[in-house]
């Protein structure tokens, strides 16, 4: 028995349904024995057996399979447009089920921009286990299209991306990209977080391997810490099953209940997310002590119109350098009083972040400062509270500097 059952005949029924229906009902129907319209959580850890080796029904152990995991994964599955989902215990730990891909002797091609754990995890673990990662600029891909040459694909089995970059907010053409890697036969994983399936689908665009932090925009709340994967093609779901089964990160029946709860609301969640950060983008521009604003929104954004293409919508994140040093951005930060300083984003209520010391202090500092990660970069995640409480809190905090 495969652990994720028959997959493909479960998810055909809801094929025909946008995102945002998917978001909602994907892979849930009501209970046939009881008619409750919400699943009910499967809090228990195994199930009874007719005879040797003979479950009841689909499902053994659930380290192996739960039926409230099944549920969240069907429904992440359907809303990237993939076949098989695997909802595991944190972001990092999807990201280690893909990396599981990678043997000693490989290479990885990763983004020069991506997420502190991610960058960590490269260098400090799967160093170890003699996989080598080149942390690459891939927008230079726009000049030359040839500039992934350098590396011997003999070896590099993986391209890693992160669109839109954290905390940079950098977009890479996933297509360019997926398309150049076919025709080294090399798989290729977005981290697809900070965008969310209602604003980007990368397996659209031909990426092997959808990531998520289930913590950020899909649990949206800030009460859970939860990952997934997502692939269309089997061969690769088994391998991703047989590695979560061996080393166990998975999430808990009453997490993965939680985030089918959490998605049926993120497609609203997100409009207004970027709503809010279109807003607050625009305001930060026009203040004197704001030096630069990163939005993937505003049209002096380096790759505004790559976005605009390649995505439904430029998401809730935004990164703006204050004019001066050290001192005067934790002045700010201090001086806010809506606006949490805290590390996470994607919840509905707006929080800041100083990379440089917080979420990207792994990051060695020259190579930090050399990709823009300065002493004066505050990273924020625009929560959906009302437009004029956050601008006035951006207002008093400003004001005095
Ligand atoms: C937070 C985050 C992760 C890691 O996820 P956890 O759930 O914290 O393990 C990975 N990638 C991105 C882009 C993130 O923001």
């Amino acid at each position: 028995m495969k652990d994720w059952g028959d997959t493909l005949k479960r998810l055909e029924k809801f094929k025909k349904y946008s995102a945002k229906t998917l978001a909602i009902h994907g892979g849930q129907s009501a209970d046939p024995i009881t008619g409750s319209v919400m699943a009910p959580i499967y809090q228990t850890s195994t199930y009874a057996q007719s005879d040797f080796a003979k479950p009841l029904g689909e499902f053994e152990y659930s380290r192996c399979q739960n039926p409230s995991r099944r549920i969240l994964e069907d429904a992440l599955a359907l809303i990237e447009g993939g076949n098989f989902g695997l909802a595991t215990s944190s972001g990092m730990g999807a990201i280690s089920l893909v990396m599981s891909f990678l043997s000693a002797g490989d290479e990885i091609i990763c983004g020069d921009d991506v997420y502190g754990g991610t960058y960590r995890y490269l260098s400090q673990v799967l160093s170890r286990y003699k996989i080598k990662a080149h942390f690459v600029d891939f927008s230079k891909i726009e000049e030359d299209e040839n500039f992934l040459d350098q590396f011997d694909f003999n070896k590099v089995k993986m391209i890693w991306l992160e669109t839109p970059t954290n905390p940079l907010l950098k977009i890479f053409d996933i297509e360019k990209i997926t398309q150049y890697a076919k025709k080294k036969k090399c798989l290729v994983s977005v981290d697809n977080t900070f965008a969310t399936p209602i604003f980007q689908n990368p397996l659209a665009l031909g990426a092997d391997f959808v990531v998520h932090s289930l913590t950020k925009y899909v649990g949206g709340h800030s009460d859970t810490v939860a990952g997934a994967v997502i692939v269309k093609d089997e061969d690769l779901a088994e391998k991703l099953y047989f590695e979560q089964k061996n080393v166990g990160p998975i999430c808990p029946p009453f997490d993965s209940w939680l985030l089918t709860r959490s998605l049926k609301t993120l497609a609203v969640r997100m409009r207004a997310h970027e709503e809010n950060a279109q807003k607050v983008a625009e305001y930060l521009e026009k203040s004197p002590h704001v030096e630069k604003v990163v939005y993937p929104g505003l049209e002096n954004h380096p790759q505004h119109a790559l976005a605009k293409k390649q995505m439904h919508g430029f998401g809730g994140m935004l990164s703006f350098y204050i004019k001066g040093d050290l001192e005067k951005t934790k002045a700010f930060v201090k001086n806010l009083k809506l606006v949490l300083l805290a590390e996470s984003l994607g919840g509905v209520e707006s929080l800041i972040e100083h990379p440089a010391t917080m979420t990207h202090a792994s990051i060695p500092k020259e190579l930090r400062e050399e990709n823009g990660i300065s002493d004066n970069l505050l990273r924020l995640s625009v929560g959906i509270e009302s437009l004029d409480d956050i601008l006035q809190d951006f207002e008093d905090a400003l004001k005095p500097l």
